[in-house]
Order: structure tokens, then C-alpha cells, then sequence
């Protein structure tokens, strides 16, 4: 295209969707269709020759993609001096506005999101992508509605694909490592495990942490004690929000959040996880009214608090409450594989970066955003400096952008 006034036959621009680091998002209807859609326009000159690469890494890796719950690239135009990039419109804005509103989600409205989640990146896991900056701020949502009971479901799209990777293949990896004839191969080179792609099962645990309580799971007055805190993952639960939480919630969080990222859960097993299909709360409820049976048949078994009425009856109200929690006792159906690990596996990570430029200020926090910048223990190796915001009383703000390129988004 030589002019973008070709663009302005195509489209009618409308209201400002928001503000990117390279360039302003614009609704645009389609004057033939009618279609409305989001445009994302770049100056190039401005922009700089690395932010167009990484524009340029984005565009070809979501033309090759296909998924609901991954944002759909429809075109793209590029002028001498402009990139327009047209995608699908998501009318709700940035999941993490939604969540500063709310202040935090219910668990079923945190498993409805996390399994839209865990089906993109496990689709693009398949595929061998990696996603490397997934975040609240990454995942926009296309529409929402308030069920029945209250609770809010949400259509979300993955969307910034600057610093996704394509993983090559594993035959074509080791050629270019091991160069040379297969007798003098190593084990360990036979047998080595790619968990590159783990990093993004972090990011999957810190983002359900951060929608469960509204706070994210390391928080630290320094980046050095922050980085600190992700090397050692210890799980705290001690906002009151996690009493009403479930045990397979937290269990999920556990394996989301393994250190070694050999024995992180993988996209693929997230999928088929008890808490994230809703499996646990039928098995319960057969549960409770196993129990229910049992005590009008034998009232006397309560003594070994098996059947204690007042048990059950809590259960089921917590049940009424689609709450799942597992501490009633009332036979286990929370997924307790968070210890198991996966024999497959070989431990074949080892940290190696040590943080450089930390800033001590008083009022700053670290937090372990879900930006990939903020790695999980284990999967770090590049050289990029995390973004650091103010720390703002109880709710803090734990906002960062990735740190490829300078990043300055203004919602207007
Ligand atoms: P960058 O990655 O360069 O920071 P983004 O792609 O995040 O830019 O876009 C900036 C803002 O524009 C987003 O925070 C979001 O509010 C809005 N936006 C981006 N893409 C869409 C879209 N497809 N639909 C609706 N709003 C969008």
C-alpha cells in the first residue's frame, strides 16, 4: 500500500481503544461489512527497527494460529512509513481492568477463565509456541455476561505475541547442538527435556493467584528480594479470601507453581485437572449424599465423625455455595498430585542469571507480575530488566509491561 488513505476506503475509524507501546488501537467498522474491528496502527520510523521486528515476530506468528480463546489477526496492511494491523475487536477491554474493579473473582469465575487459558496455551504449546509474557494485561476479553447466580463468565483472547517464540523441533535442535555423528552422543544430550515452554505455566499460576485474592503471590520491597521469594515459590494462603477457597484450588496453584519447571504441571495435564473441569464438585456431591445415606442408615456412625449431620449439612451448603471445598472430609476428590512427579521427567534446569540493577527505593515494589520478564525460577536466561511500579497501599499496583522496548500504555 503506498498511502494509508486506502485504508480510510476500507474502514471507518471510531473511538480510541487504547494506547500500545509502538501505536494507538482504534475501533474500525468495516464499511462493506459493517464487521467491527481493532486496529492496531504503528509508526515504523517511531517505533524504531527492534519494535518492528518484534511487530513483525507477532504477525507471523498469529497468522499461523487459530484458536477461541487466542486473539484472531484478520489482516494486515503496511504502508511505507505505517503497520496496521487489523484484529478482533474485544469490547471489554484488558482483563485486568475488570479485575481492579472487582477486586477479585469468585473461584468458578477464576476456573472459567483459567480453563479458557489453559486450552490457548496448551493449544499453542502443541504447536510449539511459546507465549513468554503472559499476563492480566495480555489477555483482553472480547464479552462478558452475569449468569444466575451471580457470577461472571468471561470470553477471553490471549492476546501481544511480541516475545512468543517458535520452538524449533526437537531432531532439528539437537542436529544444530550435537553436530556430528550419533556414537558420540551423550546421554544426557539424548535425553534432554526442553521445558522452555514451562514459563508460561508459571505466569498461568501467578495470573489464577492474582484473580483468587486480588494481590499477587510474591510481593517484595526489592527486586532482589523479589527474584528471592520466586526462587524459593513458597505459597502463602493467608489472605481470609483463601478459608473459602478449595483445597484442589489450591493444589492447582501448587503445581502451577512448581520452582523446577521439570516438575511443573504441563498445559496438556492442566487440561484434564479435576478442579479445572469441575469434576471435583459432581464427585462431592455423590460424596454428600453417599454420606447422607449412610448416617440415616447407621445415625450411630457419627461418633467416628463420618456421617456427623452437622458436617454434611455444612457441606452441602457450601455446595449450594458451588464452593468445592475439600474440608469437610467428606472423601477426597481434590486433585493430590501436587506432590506426584511426573517419572518422565529428567531435572535438567539450572538457574543460572543473577539479577543486576536493583533499585532499593523505599516505595517501590516487586512483584512477580505475570510478565515473563519476572521469570519462574529455572526458565530464565535473557537479559531484560523487569518493570518495577509503586507499591500503593493494600491494593497494590503490580502492573508491568514487558521490557524488550520501552513500554508507556495510557488508557484513555
Ligand atoms: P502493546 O502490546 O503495544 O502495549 P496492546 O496490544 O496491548 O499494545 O494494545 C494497547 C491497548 O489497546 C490494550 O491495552 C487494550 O486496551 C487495547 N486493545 C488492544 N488490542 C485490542 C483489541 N483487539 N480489542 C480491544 N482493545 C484492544
Amino acid at each position: 500500500m503506498d498511502d494509508a488513505a486506502a485504508i480510510r476506503d476500507i474502514y471507518t475509524f471510531g473511538r480510541i481503544l487504547g494506547q500500545g507501546s509502538f501505536g494507538m488501537v482504534i475501533e474500525a467498522t468495516d464499511k462493506e461489512t459493517k464487521t467491527k474491528w481493532a486496529i492496531k496502527k504503528v509508526n515504523k520510523e517511531k517505533a524504531g527497527r527492534s519494535a518492528v521486528k518484534l511487530l513483525e515476530r507477532e504477525v507471523n506468528i498469529l497468522k499461523c494460529v487459530k484458536h477461541e480463546h487466542i486473539i484472531h489477526l484478520e489482516q494486515v496492511f503496511e504502508t511505507p512509513r505505517k503497520m496496521y494491523l487489523v484484529m478482533e475487536l474485544c469490547e471489554d477491554g484488558e482483563l485486568k481492568e475488570i479485575l481492579d474493579r472487582k477486586k477479585y473473582f469468585s473461584e468458578n469465575e477464576t476456573r472459567w477463565i483459567i480453563q479458557s487459558l489453559a486450552s490457548a496455551i496448551a493449544y499453542l504449546h502443541s504447536n510449539d509456541i511459546v507465549h513468554r509474557d503472559l499476563k492480566l494485561e495480555n489477555i483482553l476479553v472480547k464479552s462478558s455476561f452475569i449468569d444466575a447466580n451471580n457470577e461472571m463468565n468471561l470470553n477471553i483472547k490471549v492476546t501481544d505475541f511480541g516475545l512468543a517464540v517458535k520452538k524449533q523441533g526437537r531432531s532439528e535442535a539437537m542436529l544444530q547442538t550435537t553436530c556430528g555423528t550419533p556414537i558420540y552422543m551423550a546421554p544426557e544430550v539424548i535425553n534432554a527435556h526442553d521445558y522452555s515452554q514451562q514459563c508460561d505455566i508459571w505466569s498461568i499460576g501467578v495470573i489464577m493467584y492474582i484473580l483468587i485474592c486480588g494481590e499477587p503471590p510474591f510481593l517484595a520491597s526489592s527486586e532482589e528480594k523479589l527474584f528471592e521469594l520466586i526462587r524459593k515459590g513458597e505459597l502463602h494462603f493467608e489472605h481470609p479470601i483463601w478459608e473459602s477457597i478449595s483445597d484442589s484450588a489450591k493444589s492447582v496453584l501448587k503445581q502451577l507453581l512448581k520452582v523446577d519447571p521439570a516438575h511443573r504441571i504441563t498445559a496438556k495435564e492442566l487440561l484434564d485437572n479435576q478442579w479445572l473441569t469441575g469434576n471435583t464438585l459432581s464427585s462431592a456431591r455423590t460424596n454428600v449424599l453417599e454420606m447422607m445415606k449412610e448416617w440415616k442408615n447407621n445415625p450411630e456412625s457419627d461418633e467416628e465423625g463420618m456421617a456427623d449431620p452437622k458436617s454434611t449439612w455444612h457441606a452441602q451448603e457450601k455446595l449450594k455455595g458451588h464452593q468445592l471445598s475439600q474440608d469437610v472430609q467428606l472423601g477426597t476428590t481434590a486433585d493430590e498430585r501436587e506432590d506426584q512427579q511426573p517419572s518422565a521427567y529428567a531435572k535438567t534446569f539450572s538457574v543460572t542469571k543473577k539479577k543486576q540493577n536493583v533499585d532499593n527505593s523505599d516505595d517501590t515494589t516487586y512483584s512477580s507480575s505475570t510478565s515473563s520478564r519476572l521469570t519462574p525460577p529455572g526458565v530464565r536466561g535473557e537479559t531484560e530488566k523487569p518493570s518495577v511500579t509503586s507499591h500503593q497501599g493494600m491494593t497494590t499496583k503490580f502492573t508491568t509491561k514487558s521490557l524488550a522496548l520501552p513500554r508507556t500504555k495510557k488508557k484513555l
